[in-house]
């Protein structure tokens, strides 16, 4: 395995750090301000798409499209988009400005490899041209949906339409108000092979009988101005040309689209972990305590060499499950997808609550941005499938493997 960036990702890097020194990094303190007003709640951050125009004038959008979709790509591969998104990592709300922010970015490569030329017509261009927002709605509070084949909404064909029936939570991104479309995971047929009982369908937000009940907080803290929204589908109707692939189909599309949606999430969070190390530096070596320097405290010594080695494990880890997807597909790197998936995201908990601890009372307040690393670390362990659910299917084919 070679991990050496190219002349071209090379270049791609530099100007991203450019990019985020000149125009992001000196708006994080704007943007934490606008975010913790609540009678902003809702509404879009008033700089955003003037940084969007930037970014993609500066050729530094849609990134982490694998293929080449044409002037709104670069068609990078899963390995050259690593570092990139570790460095968009390092501020949570800067993907959106390179449009590389979930879950538009799994949205669009479902439409990208499943939809039709009109779907494309409709929503993909927009989504990638980054004048909408999307959502994916399939966890339900009824079920346990770390096993989706549980999910219990209903897709029933009538006519020339699908009726969609269901009640949906953690709908992120929905509460956005340029959320203009989602993609919708139930079940066609509830007697089918157990696989084979689930579809997805595209709803626009605006459809008649969807209707957002609440969004919920993570933490106490609701997401503005994107939110996680439970939702409530009564009789919504849609054309029969909506479903995705075909009836059945909705597992293959999801296995397609959670891959890198994975591999995204841990790129982002080595990010968010190499920033809080070096905040973590920084701050020890500016504050004395005891007549000493914190830096100098065999205890701290050991929080930053741990966390330097976690980091550089589970960095080396994600480039080696992203050069195997390059290679074998989402499929062929499922068991790498899922170490990552266990690996990473414990990994940042961790080095960002050492780097809390290291800041004594500032760690936890927004003065820093370890806090809310701290906080995505620690959701990214439930979300695109719980810890215990990787480890059960890794133990099971590692078993497989030996066994066999
Ligand atoms: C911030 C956030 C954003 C999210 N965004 C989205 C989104 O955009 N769209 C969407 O559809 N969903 C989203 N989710 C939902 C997320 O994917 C689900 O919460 C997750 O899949 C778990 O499903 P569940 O909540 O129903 O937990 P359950 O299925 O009820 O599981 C609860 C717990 O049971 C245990 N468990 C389950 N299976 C096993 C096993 N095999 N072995 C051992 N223990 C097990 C685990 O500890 C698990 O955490 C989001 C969640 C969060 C927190």
């Amino acid at each position: 395995m070679n991990f050496e960036y190219t002349d071209k990702v090379k270049g791609l890097i530099e100007q991203l750090k450019t990019f985020m020194d000149d125009h992001i990094y000196p708006l994080e303190p704007d943007y934490l301000a606008w975010v913790s007003n609540h009678e902003n709640d809702w509404k879009n951050w008033p700089p955003m798409e003037d940084l969007k125009e930037k970014a993609k004038a500066a050729g530094l959008w849609n990134l982490f499209l694998p293929a080449n979709y044409g002037d709104l790509s670069p068609g990078l591969s899963n390995l050259e988009y690593a570092p990139l998104a570790e460095e968009m990592g390092k501020v949570q709300w800067s993907p959106e400005v390179f449009n590389c922010a979930a879950p538009d970015t799994g949205n669009m490569e479902v439409l990208a490899k499943y939809g039709s030329d009109a779907d494309k017509e409709k929503w993909l261009k927009p989504l990638m041209n980054g004048d909408i927002r999307s959502a994916f709605l399939m966890t339900e509070p009824l079920v346990a949906s770390s096993d989706a084949t549980n999910i219990e909404t209903s897709i029933v064909l009538e006519g020339d339409e699908y009726v969609i029936n269901g009640r949906k939570w953690w709908s992120s991104g929905i509460m956005d108000p340029r959320c203009a479309v989602t993609i919708v995971m139930g079940k066609t047929d509830p007697n089918a092979p157990r696989h084979s009982q689930q579809s997805m369908i595209l709803v626009p937000k605006d459809a008649e009988g969807m209707e957002i009940l609440r969004p919920l907080p993570v933490f106490g803290n609701v997401d503005s101005p994107h939110g996680h929204g439970e939702v409530l589908l009564t009789n919504v109707r849609v054309p029969k040309e909506n479903l995705l692939l075909g009836e059945g189909r909705g597992f293959e599309i999801a296995q397609g689209r959670l891959g890198p949606g994975r591999i995204h999430h841990c790129m982002r969070l080595i990010g968010m972990a190499q920033r809080s190390l070096e905040l973590m530096c920084k701050r020890v070596a500016e504050r004395e305590a005891f007549g000493r320097y914190i830096k100098d405290f065999s205890s701290i010594r050991q929080a930053i060499a741990k966390s330097r080695c976690e980091i550089d494990q589970a960095r080396l880890l994600v480039l080696s499950a992203a050069d195997m997807m390059d290679k074998q597909g989402s499929k062929g790197a499922k068991e790498l997808i899922a170490m990552i998936k266990i690996v990473t995201p414990m990994m940042t908990q961790k080095v960002t609550d050492r780097a809390i601890q290291a800041h004594g009372g500032m760690g936890v307040s927004n003065d820093t941005p370890i806090a809310g690393y701290w906080v995505t670390a620690r959701t990214i362990r439930l979300a695109d499938g719980p810890d215990e659910v990787h480890m059960h299917q890794l133990g099971r084919l590692t078993v497989k493997e030996h066994t066999s």
